[in-house]
């Protein structure tokens, strides 16, 4: 299997310092919209995360004129999924997999790009998308992300287990390894991904941290990345569990890459490795 890095969203938010970011107070910061593209041998391909797509270039203001004052994504259509499968010399059609960590509408976007492609995801996280049920949900969820797409494959663990923890380990009409590993908190069925990277494992855990340094002890984040995903969590003791998860494993398994959806130094990590690795 091969894994393309791609930032399907790059954002600027404001307060850029107190997210982690050099420069004044006033200065925006960086944050990305990491997703895998994945080429498998049977199964075409498949993308873990969507970032923002066409229709959300085309019309910003569906994402909430809050949302993107403080966000500042750059909504370049360039940086769609669909356009980079492109790029990569593929058919947007042979996306035929989508995985999602969860439905929040940095992550969602490109799903009506990929009309045809089966959507994985946790029972829990399509129900509280669908349900919107509290005004935080409301904002969240975009329902013209997701409300159209046809086919969903929504699972709950069934008693598999990946390194110690609760894991779907079967998606339906995937063969390759692929499994999805519940990481609740951030939204109700927010779940990380997990894919056999060569003899290793790369765990793509979404928003369930947003810094490097949270995998560490001590750990640490930038002020403002810790009030955000304060601000953001649906359940602060799940949040915290999965993060406790995470630097378990971070600190017990070597062989697993993990990295987040929005933290720039990982994404460019990953990306210099592959690089390196390829020129070796
Ligand atoms: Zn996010």
């Amino acid at each position: 299997m091969r894994i393309h890095h791609l930032d399907c969203g790059t954002m600027c938010p404001l307060a850029g310092r107190l997210m982690g970011g050099g420069g004044g107070l006033l200065d925006r910061g960086l944050m990305v919209c990491h997703c895998l593209l994945i080429e498998t041998a049977r199964d075409g391909l498949v993308l873990v995360d969507t970032g923002y797509g066409t229709l959300d270039c085309a019309a910003p203001r569906r994402l909430g004129r809050g949302f993107v004052a403080v966000s500042g994504p750059r909504l370049d259509p360039a940086q769609t999924a669909h356009a980079q499968v492109r790029a990569l010399g593929h058919d947007p059609a042979d996306v035929r997999h989508v995985v999602v960590t969860h439905l929040d509408l940095d992550h969602a976007g490109g799903l009506p790009d990929f009309p045809g492609a089966t959507v994985h995801l946790h029972r829990r996280e399509l129900d509280a998308a669908r349900a919107r049920a509290t005004m935080a949900e409301r904002r969240r969820y975009l329902p013209h992300q997701f409300a159209q797409h046809a086919r969903w494959n929504p699972v709950s663990e069934a008693g598999d287990t990946w390194l110690g923890l609760p894991a779907v380990q079967r998606l339906a009409g995937l063969d390759a390894d692929v499994a999805l590993i519940p990481l609740h908190g951030h939204t109700r069925g927010h779940s990380g991904v997990v894919v056999r990277a060569g003899r290793g494992w790369l765990l793509h855990a979404g928003d369930a941290y947003f810094h490097h340094h949270e995998l560490v002890e001590p750990r640490s984040a930038p002020p403002g990345v810790r009030l955000f995903q304060a601000a953001m969590q649906m359940d602060g003791a799940a949040r915290h569990a999965s993060q406790d998860a995470l630097r378990r494993l971070h600190r017990e398994h070597p062989e697993v890459e993990i990295v987040s959806a929005h933290d720039p130094a990982e994404l460019a990590r990953v990306r210099h490795r592959v690089a390196t690795r390829a020129a070796a």
